[in-house]
């Protein structure tokens, strides 16, 4: 039996960070631009120009938005190998009142976006025969979320796109991924009532709230040679 071995990749490679303009995403995009990486930003608006980075602006729920961003990205800096799926919104509301349109809004950005990223990405990848997609998802998306119906089915969807990936390009060395940040990563621990905090805090396995570094770390590693079989 001939066990494949993973196409080892060459640096720098293209990485492209949807969401990329600010938050956890512009964290993320500065993080393998430190590692050497040629790096592209997609946001709704082009983010301000930083470092060497390419900046695009597209809406991910378009899908003919993303494949003319993709063209845009990959005339300047090849196919992009590693792609972070981040781009994602919030429309909260308890599902009795929620309207369609604010359901459909954060199945439109936070799941089709990743999808028709994800789709437009695997063309490169599979000439390539290498690939990383990893896709930021909550944990909202693991235990539900109160008012988050929409946001949390969203979320747990990337699960079953990351999961459907693997199965259709993991011979090609194509790995598909979700990190999923808690609320911790924003400045809403410092928004809530200390005993509610102290609760939540309780609850997690560290006992501190992590931070958007953190997340950023797990997405290299899940980008790294270290990571091919995950
Ligand atoms: P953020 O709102 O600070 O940044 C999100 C970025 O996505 C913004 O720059 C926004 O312009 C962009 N964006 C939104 N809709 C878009 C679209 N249609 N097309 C292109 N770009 C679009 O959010 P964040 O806190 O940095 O969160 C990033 C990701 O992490 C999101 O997917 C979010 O759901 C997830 N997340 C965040 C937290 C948290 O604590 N911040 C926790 C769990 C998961």
């Amino acid at each position: 039996m001939t066990i494949p071995t993973p196409n080892v990749p060459e640096s720098p490679r293209t990485v492209l960070v949807t969401g990329g303009g600010r938050g956890i995403g512009r964290v993320i995009a500065d993080r393998f631009e430190a590692l050497g990486d040629k790096v592209a930003v997609l946001d709704l608006e082009p983010p301000e120009p930083h470092g060497h980075m390419l900046s695009v602006g597209a809406d991910v729920s378009d899908p003919d938005s993303v494949n003319a961003a993709f063209d845009q990205v990959e005339a300047v800096l090849g196919p992009v190998e590693v792609l972070i799926a981040n781009a994602g919104i919030i429309r909260d509301g308890l599902m009795i009142r929620m309207s369609d349109k604010d359901f459909g809004a954060v199945m439109r950005v936070n799941l089709g976006g990743a999808f028709y990223c994800a789709r437009r990405a695997a063309r490169g990848m599979l000439k390539l025969k290498r690939g990383r997609i990893v896709f930021t998802g909550s944990v909202v998306g693991l235990y539900g979320g109160n008012g988050q119906v929409n946001y949390s089915s969203s979320k747990a969807g990337l699960v079953g796109l990351a999961r459907s990936i693997t199965r259709e390009l993991g011979s090609r060395h194509i790995t598909a991924n979700v990190v999923a940040p808690g609320f911790s990563q924003t400045k809403m621990p410092e928004t809530l009532k200390p005993e509610t905090q102290a609760q939540y805090l309780e609850a997690l396995p560290a006992h501190y709230f992590g931070t958007v570094e953190d997340v950023a770390a797990a997405v290299e590693f899940l980008a790294s040679p270290g990571a091919a079989y995950i």
